[in-house]
């Protein structure tokens, strides 16, 4: 873990002016303009990067298409590509340290969980498909005696990844590494108010020996980059995490250029089921609690609803409130604080509407609800529950992705299903019980990507994790990931 002593210092670092990582190397925007980036710990600017447009999307493209065309590099051997990535994701550990500061700087994630979540677990996931690639086979089809069918599995081409701020260098990681593994040539997007680590994590890539092209990353606004990405007739696919307006966008993008596949991981309303018969009611308020609020509850998968039976109802809400005030706000680069910063003062105004409209709408206020620390010039928001509250309200239905938690009560199982499900999303959740036949039919039951028992969040890089319904389709992680960035192609031969 990183220590308090190693944060002081890189907290200082000057950043300065960034440019765009094209061609392996940074180069300005070709309209030389740049965006300042505010650090949401004390509002101020603190460096700045390129504000790509167009024409820096199309120099990427061809860059990513000329490497991918030499035929080496990256479509090098799966022995070497495998070589290189391990030395990469050795890099990122060893980089750790600053990465994680470097991101926190960024976009507020406590030190706590920016450090696991971001490089570390980035590490992880460059190593894991630097590890697999060489145990993926074709196939020899269950033909007639006469003919021999061979099924091919070949990279794409290039592929674009469009990440949010939240956990840029994980999320990135998630799409990048299996894309590169597979042979591909990748562009990145980052997201425009958290783009520093993933520059940083490219010029890694670079001195692990990742040829020029294989690895780009064009920063600017996610409607200039981002749509002339989408709609770039070279691009192959488009990998995306973000929310359901642009991940519509995308797919409208394909439909008017050239068709490229797009994966789409989207939000979520995601709801933490609390059974009478749970095995520890004060340990599942603690990490319900946690699953709200870390991160300023700017998790995609957070457990947003929650819906506790009636019999516990009232001890239950006693034990998450105490375990709600006992998370500290602050500064997210201390390591004595459980929550950090929201992203921008743009969210946080976001999220204090979500507050005033579930207020206007008749949900009871039971902590929180405003913002905190404004001597700091940052951007902090006191974690928040609301309970009473209803199906037809906006905070059952929409997603807020802040520290914003609506409370409902159910009797029944079915009950509890039926709200479970009464949302357009189908992320997560997580059903709490001591009764294995009732965990088993949730898990049945609610229609998510995932679905925890007796925990909320967890899990690795070996298990898939994304959506059904408007959370989106395509899995992030686990050996599934990578079939996405591998296309099949059959030869039939006469014998
Ligand atoms: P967002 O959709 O606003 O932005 C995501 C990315 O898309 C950014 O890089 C942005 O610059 C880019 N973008 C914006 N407009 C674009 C356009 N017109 N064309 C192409 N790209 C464009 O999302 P956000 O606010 O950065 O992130 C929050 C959302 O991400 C939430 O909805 C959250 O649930 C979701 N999310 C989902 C997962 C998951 O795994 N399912 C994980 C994290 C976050």
């Amino acid at each position: 873990m990183i220590s308090q002593n190693a944060i002081e210092t890189l907290r200082k670092t000057e950043i300065g002016a960034q440019g765009l990582f094209i061609d392996g190397v940074q180069v300005e925007a070709t309209s030389g303009a740049s965006l300042p980036v505010t650090s949401p710990i004390d509002g101020r600017p603190f460096a700045s990067i390129a504000d790509g447009n167009a024409a820096d999307i199309d120099r990427a493209v061809k860059s990513a298409r000329k490497a991918f065309e030499k035929d080496e590099g990256s479509r090098d051997t799966p022995a070497l590509r495998k070589k290189v990535l391990t030395k990469f994701a050795e890099l990122v550990e060893k980089h750790a340290d600053e990465l994680a500061v470097l991101g926190v700087r960024d976009n507020g994630t406590e030190i706590g969980m920016a450090y696991k979540a971001e490089p570390l677990s980035a590490a992880g996931t460059i190593r894991y498909y630097a590890e697999a690639i060489d145990k993926v086979y074709g196939e020899i089809a269950p033909t007639a005696e006469n003919v021999l069918g061979l099924i091919h599995k070949e990279p794409l081409g290039v592929v674009g990844v469009i990440v949010p701020w939240n956990f840029p260098l994980m999320i990135g990681a998630w799409k990048i590494a299996p894309a590169l593994a597979a042979g591909n040539c990748v562009v990145v997007k980052p997201p425009e108010i958290a783009s520093l680590t993933l520059l940083r994590l490219a010029e890694l890539a670079s001195e692990a020996g990742l040829p020029a092209g294989v690895l780009n990353v064009v920063t600017g606004l996610g409607a200039v980059t981002g749509e002339a990405l989408g709609l770039h007739m070279d691009v192959d696919a488009i990998a995306f995490t973000g929310s359901g307006p642009v991940g519509r966008r995308l797919l409208e993008y394909s439909a008017r250029s050239n068709l490229k596949r797009v994966f789409l991981e989207l939000g979520g309303k995601s709801p933490n089921i609390v059974f009478a018969d749970a095995p520890d009611l004060k340990q599942a308020a603690v990490v319900s609690a946690n699953g709200i609020f870390r991160n300023s509850g700017q998790v995609c998968v957070a457990g947003s609803r929650l819906l506790v039976q009636a019999s516990v109802y009232d001890r239950f809400m006693d034990e998450l409130l105490q375990a709600t005030m006992r998370l500290k706000v602050g500064d997210p680069l201390d390591l004595a604080n459980d929550v950090g910063a929201v992203s921008s003062a743009e969210q946080l105004d976001k999220n204090l509407g979500f507050v005033a409209r579930a207020t206007e709408e008749g949900a009871r206020l039971v902590t929180g609800g405003q913002r905190m620390l404004t001597e700091t010039g940052g951007s902090y928001m006191a974690p928040t529950i609301f309970e009473n509250v209803m199906q037809d309200m906006q905070l059952a239905r929409e997603e807020v992705f802040g520290p914003v938690l609506g409370v409902m009560r159910f009797e029944t199982e079915e009950e509890a299903v039926r709200l479970a499900n009464s949302t357009v999303y189908g992320l997560a959740s997580a059903v709490w019980t001591a009764n294995l036949s009732t965990a088993h039919r949730m898990v049945r039951a609610i229609n998510a990507g995932v679905v925890h028992v007796n925990t909320y969040g967890g899990a690795d890089i070996t298990v898939p994790l994304g959506g059904v319904k408007q959370s989106g389709f395509g899995r992030d992680k686990s050996l599934h990931a990578l079939e996405k960035y591998l296309e099949l192609k059959t030869a039939w031969i006469a014998l």
